[in-house]
């Protein structure tokens, strides 16, 4: 469902939890709001890491409801291994499609306009939209699948700047990802053109998968995404850095749907977030009992699930945030 947002507010959600720790060795630690400077309170004092089985909290502004992960790790490359590979197997080309509609529909279809993609991964949405006559280019912490791809694509923003303008820029689930999304969106900035348009998908921090859930909420995916952003948080980065909110939805819907499953499944007995491992292609160690039941309740709750997308959609609560924004 398509909602055209009218105003951009700095309104505060509640949800907040009390208490806090953080088990693991990282190092650098966040206690004021990056976009107000508000001290930051504990969310939740321990979320998993499914990979690691290391622990993070996460925390939030009681001000602006922007949330982070914290401590942040220095070596965040480790988290990362087996992170991209068969991602989104099963249902890339209907989530392809339906980026490509998003961004045609807000950008039109006249061949030889320019998109960058941030955070581009192995390259699949560039080569639709290139493949539709767009001139095209990424960024990816890892280039090298993209690039074996034919894409250009680089590590980083200051690589890409002799392409710019571009007409639109997308983030399809990375700015969760970066250090400092404000030095990630003003390099947007700069690199849009100025009637552009930006287009951003996250995980809804402030939906109601994260509210009923909590620390077992898959999309928190800590200590990867080092942000966690409600709508309005959203907003307020947004119009901090230069843009106007044009555009929201409120679903991405293999992400809502195995938001749910997946997430009621770790509070079960086997491995956190296998369903969905086994679902990407992921090799987890699990005995064939263990398949067996992860692949039968998953099914079932996901066929529960479908039902459970649309009243988040509709109530502007998913489990995924997709924005569109315009400089002003
Ligand atoms: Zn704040």
């Amino acid at each position: 469902m398509e909602e055209e947002l009218k105003v951009n507010s700095g309104e505060r959600e509640s949800g907040s939890q009390p208490a806090r720790s953080g088990e693991s060795e990282a190092k650098s630690h966040q206690h004021k709001c990056l976009l107000c400077g508000t001290e930051l309170r504990t969310r939740f004092a321990r979320v998993l890491d499914a990979k690691t089985l290391e622990t993070f909290a996460t925390l939030e502004c009681p001000a602006c409801g922007l949330g982070c992960t914290d401590p942040k790790s220095e070596d965040l490359a480790k988290y990362y291994r087996d992170y991209h590979g068969g991602r989104h197997g099963i249902t890339n080309t209907f989530c392809t499609n339906r980026r490509m509609r998003i961004l045609q529909r807000l950008a039109g279809r006249r061949a030889g306009k320019r998109l960058l993609d941030v955070g581009c991964g192995e390259g699949t949405f560039l080569l639709a939209a290139k493949a539709e006559g767009w001139s095209v280019a990424g960024t990816e912490m890892n280039p090298v699948a993209a690039r074996a791809a034919g894409l250009e694509v680089q590590s980083n923003f200051s690589s890409i700047r002799t392409l710019a303008p571009f007409d639109c820029i997308t983030l399809w689930h990375s700015l969760e990802h970066m250090p400092d999304p404000r030095a990630t969106l003003q390099e947007a900035r700069n690199l849009l053109a100025p009637d552009g348009i930006l287009i951003i998908a996250v995980p809804d921090a402030g939906g109601f998968q994260a509210r009923v859930f909590g620390a077992k909420w898959l999309h928190f995916d800590v200590p990867r995404h080092l942000y966690h952003f409600t709508r309005f948080s959203l907003a307020n980065l947004l119009r901090r850095e230069g843009f106007a909110m044009v555009r929201a939805w409120h679903q991405e819907f293999e992400y809502d749907v195995l938001g749910w499953s997946q997430s009621v499944l770790n509070y079960g007995p086997t491995a956190p977030n296998l369903f969905f491992d086994l679902l990407t292609g992921r090799h987890p160690e699990i005995g064939a009992l263990g398949k067996f039941f992860t692949w039968t309740a998953g099914c079932a709750l996901t066929g529960l699930a479908i039902f459970l997308v649309p009243v988040g959609t509709i109530l502007k609560r998913g489990g995924t945030l997709i924005v569109a924004a315009r400089p002003c």
